[in-house]
């Protein structure tokens, strides 16, 4: 295939706006082909959407569905000669979900938090979502294992547990939600700063943070710890976020910012703190972050983070679901609405867009509305446009609930995003940081999954809603906005040995309900999985 006087944007490769022909053999892209002309001419060519943080696998998803008949009924897709029907508007079906990133021009999607009694279902569930390519972040921030060696110091036992649980887990990132939270919450308690005790294990969140953070790097895992920090959503926040950021010297992400990124001691103050967090990621060379915007919709927020979730619930009075994963995590899930008329609703969306306008480096910064809770993805084009137009921005700014303006200041920022940089964001940084090097570029050798899109500045959030053509490993699985084939595509993992010890044999039969052996995801459950190497 040959892709044709597009204007090609590759961040990866210095790319910025080159007319360019791309040539594709194999389900690669390489220096030279023939076969099919795609006609680019007047188009932006720029690789698949690669997706950083988003929801869409495994039971909190699927509690998401079952518990949201109302979610089913808003936005019902019809099934075509070539794609399946489905429902769903905040929390969609696997299919549908792959369908409609797909339609923005993704093809690689990571699903941020899978509990490891439920990682079969995650991969299930994974597997049913059709066309992209796809992987899923080990939670292990309340971990038994993992609490216990952090309380006896013992780096070597941690690192091996860690090492087995991602292999366990076929995941490929150790996420981290809440750390010691979690564990408390199983009590009805929750922490309340990186300091604070967790009951039953004698030890920190801190310690948990830095445990991991170190072992992440011994293992040389792709992608740092990837942290959801402690009191998140909660007025005052910002300075545990920036603590848990000084806590770490090795490599730290931190997840959905905005959500973490609150100054105020109450909500009736609430204010942002992006400012002060955004100086300390310039400054720092170990952290990055995603946006976690806030979009005016219906959301479906749904965490491993127990307790925040019942505070939502207390605070909202729409219904709550919560549920414990024995020995290892919680969740909780709660429907909720952001209104651009609330004062709180106001300030986290401009929290949101003050992080991505003053993070200076694109490379540290990528979109997420941390799906669905935040709001649904299908919101990025109108994300990117308020990015790359200050006049969109300030619009939207001037219609929300007044505190927008006067308790952030995203009313005083001039930049404005280029494409380039918006590649970079949604595509080529993510790439780079999860260890694919296969992905998120169109170098010689780098897997053809291209989204092609036609851009015009006047009307940004129309460009980006439907993609003109999206290529998968090579072949055209979407042209002119529609689905027109839907391929499987591959779920990534991460191998970095570990065994079992007879320790872990002991703890297994005493307090799991499932034996050992019917814990680790077998291979079969990955019909095409393929590893991302360390480092
Ligand atoms: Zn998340």
């Amino acid at each position: 295939m040959i892709i044709k006087n597009g204007t090609v944007y590759d961040p990866l490769n210095g790319i910025n706006g080159e007319k360019k022909d791309l040539f594709i053999k194999d389900g690669k892209i390489v220096e030279e082909a023939d076969g099919k002309e795609i006609d680019a001419s007047g188009l932006i060519v720029l690789p698949g959407g690669v997706e950083i943080h988003t929801h869409i696998a495994g039971s909190k998803v699927n509690l998401g569905r079952l518990f949201r008949p109302e979610d089913h009924r808003k936005d019902p897709v019809s099934r075509t000669g070539v794609t399946r029907g489905g429902v769903g508007y905040t929390v969609p079906t696997t299919f549908v979900t792959g369908y409609r990133y797909v339609k923005l021009g993704y093809t690689t999607l990571m699903e941020a938090a899978a509990p490891p009694l439920g990682a079969r279902h995650t991969h299930e569930e994974l597997n049913d979502i059709p066309i992209v390519d796809k992987g899923c972040y080990t939670l292990m921030g309340n971990n038994h294992f993992i609490l216990k060696y952090i309380k006896e110091k013992d780096l070597e036992k941690l690192k091996n547990f860690v090492a087995w649980l991602l292999k366990a887990t076929r995941g490929c990132v150790v996420k981290i939600v809440n750390p010691g939270g979690v564990e408390n919450w199983k009590w009805g308690r929750n922490v309340k700063s990186i300091n604070d005790r967790v009951d039953n294990y004698e030890v920190t969140p801190r310690e948990i943070l830095t445990g991991l953070a170190k072992v992440n790097e011994e293992l040389k895992l792709p992608h740092p710890i990837h942290v959801h920090c402690n009191n998140l959503g909660t007025p005052g926040n910002f300075e545990t976020t920036a603590e848990s950021i000084n806590a770490v010297k090795e490599r730290i992400h931190i997840t959905h910012i905005q959500f973490n990124s609150y100054a105020g001691d109450s909500w009736a103050n609430l204010a942002s703190g992006a400012a002060e967090l955004a100086k300390r990621i310039n400054q720092r060379e170990n952290v990055t972050c995603d946006m976690g915007q806030v979009i005016f919709d219906d959301a479906t927020t749904m965490t491993a983070d127990g307790p925040m979730q019942h505070s939502l619930y207390k605070m909202t009075g729409n219904k709550w679901y919560n549920s414990d994963v024995e020995m290892e995590e919680g969740a909780g899930v709660v429907p909720h609405v952001y209104n651009a008329k609330s004062s709180v609703n106001a300030v986290q969306w401009a929290i949101g867009l003050e992080m991505a306008l003053l993070v200076k480096d694109p490379w540290k910064f990528f979109m997420t509305t941390d799906h669905p809770n935040g709001g649904p993805f299908y919101h990025y084009p109108e994300v990117i446009s308020w990015l790359m137009n200050k006049q969109a921005r300030d619009q939207m700014l001037q219609s929300v609930h007044r505190t927008a303006s006067s308790r952030t200041g995203l009313g005083g920022i001039d930049r404005e995003y280029s494409l380039f940089e918006i590649a970079i964001i949604t595509r080529a940084a993510a790439a780079k940081l999860l260890g694919l090097g296969q992905k998120g570029h169109l170098g010689v050798g780098a897997d053809a999954d291209v989204a092609i899109y036609e851009f015009r500045d006047d009307d940004i959030k129309r460009s980006f809603s439907k993609a003109k053509y999206v290529i998968k490993d090579g072949k055209i699985v979407l042209k002119d906005g529609e689905i027109v084939e839907s391929p499987q595509g591959r779920t990534y993992w991460v191998n970095a040995g570990g065994e079992v010890t007879d320790e872990m044999r002991e703890a297994f039969s005493k307090y799991y309900t499932v034996a050992l052996e019917n814990y680790p995801v077998q291979d079969e459950y990955l019909p095409r999985g393929e590893m991302i190497p360390c480092r």
